[in-house]
């Protein structure tokens, strides 16, 4: 489950300037897709025509071999997690921030995607009910513990395909290297598009996808890429 292809995929926000120009891309399931290139490239619109934000305006994008323009918004959205650069949390308990709009999860759940994400010890005292008024609030936390706030809502979805848009870009180097290990496993087995703009960050990526200017200017591994620079 998680087979995601790009297929002459061609989108522009206003008609007067295409942002991709016709991109093929195929990112077997529980594989590792990583997009970089330079600011503008068009990177993030990718990520949001895969969750149904805009509609292409040419070729198509299929999950498992089905279109999403015909996938109900509710199944597309469930299958796809995304963790973005900055999480914007409530100022309201980790419980609460994690579990918001999970309908079902229960607190063990909620404990459980907290320890994958490695941000347990804030809500370790939780007596009952992931709202209750315990715990330390989502704005006192640090960047790096915001996104792992994010990563556990993600744990709690559960879903077969991951987006980390620059998830760790706003972090300083070491925090980011503790993160980093941490998706390491969040992203085992589940289909893994990581769009960044340090080459070293994903150099472990099955494929790497060059964009430049809403096409793709490069593909191969990170060896690959390496031995033709
Ligand atoms: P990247 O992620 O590679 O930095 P983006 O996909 O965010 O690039 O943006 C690609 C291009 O699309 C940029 O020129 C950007 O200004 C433009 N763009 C992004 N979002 C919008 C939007 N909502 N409306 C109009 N233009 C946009
Ligand atoms: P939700 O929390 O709505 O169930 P996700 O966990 O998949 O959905 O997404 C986490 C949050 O990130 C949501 O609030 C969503 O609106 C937001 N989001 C989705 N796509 C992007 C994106 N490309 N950039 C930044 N934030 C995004």
């Amino acid at each position: 489950r998680g087979h995601v292809r790009f297929e002459d995929v061609r989108f522009a926000y206003d008609a007067e300037r295409p942002i991709l120009k016709g991109i093929d891309i195929d990112v077997p399931a529980g594989s590792t897709l990583a997009i970089v290139g330079p600011s503008g490239a068009g990177k993030s619109t990718i990520a949001r025509l895969l969750y149904r934000f805009y509609d292409l305006n040419g070729g198509r994008i299929t999950i498992d071999g089905q279109d999403i323009a015909g996938v109900q918004q509710a199944s597309l959205r469930a299958a796809i997690g995304i963790v973005p650069q900055d999480t914007v949390l409530f100022n309201d308990t980790i419980g609460y921030n994690i579990g918001y709009g999970r309908a079902g999860a229960t607190d063990e759940d909620i404990r459980a995607a907290a320890r994958g994400a490695a941000i347990d010890r804030f809500i370790e005292s939780l007596p009952k009910g992931y709202a209750a008024e315990v715990g330390e609030r989502g704005l006192k936390l640090s960047g790096g513990e915001k996104q792992r706030v994010a990563i556990a809502r993600t744990l709690l979805k559960d879903p077969p395909i991951l987006i980390l848009d620059e998830a760790t870009s706003a972090l300083d180097s070491r925090t980011e290297a503790e993160i980093l290990d941490t998706l390491d496993a969040v992203a085992a087995r589940r289909t893994t598009i990581t769009i960044a703009h340090r080459l070293s960050t994903i150099a472990d990526a099955d494929q790497i996808v060059v964009l430049d200017a809403g096409a793709v200017a490069e593909r191969g591994t990170h060896a690959e890429l390496m031995a033709r620079a």
